[in-house]
Formats: C-alpha cells, sequence, structure tokens
C-alpha cells in the first residue's frame, strides 16, 4: 500500500518507547509484556498475529552486537589471560542487564519502522 503521509520517525516517541501513532500511548505494559493496544490511541501494535516481529530480530542484532564488542573486550582486558571461558562467561552475565532493553527497543524500532514506511496497512 502506499501513502501521501511522509515517512517520519519520531525518535522521542522511540527513546521513550511510545506509540508510532501519537506518541504518547505506551507500547510496553511491563518489562518483557508489551500492550496490544495502544493505550492513548488504540493503535493495534502487532498488526499481523504470528511472526510479525520477525523483523525486530534485525535490531534486536544490530542493538546487541555492539554491546556484546564492549563486553567482550572489556572481558578480555580485566580477565585471566588465555582464558576465553571466563570471558564467555563474563560477557553472558554481563549482557543479561541488557536483554529486556533491547527486546523493548527492537520491538519499538521495528514498529516504528514498519509504521513510517506503510502507515495504512
Ligand atoms: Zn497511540
Amino acid at each position: 500500500m502506499t501513502s501521501d503521509r511522509p515517512f517520519r520517525l519520531d525518535f522521542r516517541s522511540i527513546v521513550k518507547l511510545r506509540c508510532p501513532s501519537c506518541g504518547a500511548g505506551r507500547i510496553f505494559a511491563g518489562p518483557l509484556r508489551m500492550n496490544e493496544f495502544c493505550p492513548h490511541c488504540g493503535l493495534r501494535f502487532e498488526r499481523e498475529a504470528a511472526g510479525y516481529f520477525t523483523g525486530a530480530m534485525y535490531f534486536s542484532y544490530a542493538l546487541a552486537i555492539p554491546i556484546l564488542s564492549v563486553l567482550a573486550l572489556a572481558g578480555i582486558t580485566i580477565g585471566p589471560s588465555g582464558s576465553p571461558g571466563w570471558v564467555i562467561l563474563f560477557v553472558f552475565l554481563a549482557f543479561l542487564p541488557f536483554v529486556p532493553l533491547i527486546f523493548r527497543y527492537s520491538r519499538t524500532l521495528f514498529i516504528h519502522l514498519d509504521r513510517a514506511l506503510d502507515p495504512d496497512h
């Protein structure tokens, strides 16, 4: 479908994890639980029943790789030399607090991009 509306990404709404349509409603009801509809404007966040958020994995990957890289470098720097097992364990444990953030932002970025590219679907 096409739209006459210009392509637009509202970075403030993305940072605040808000609805791509109104910018006011929260996308998430809890750390890992999404609202089905925007509590402010009623926009349905998951457009398709199954597999809609598969595209969010690309954003998840893009967000996670820089963090994992920094953690790996930190683990190599502060850990015992010649111990890849220690670095892997360090990266795994240090990355866990980032998982909810990456989950939320990857889905939010995907919803915003999807709505910007195809607002009328
Ligand atoms: Zn809304």
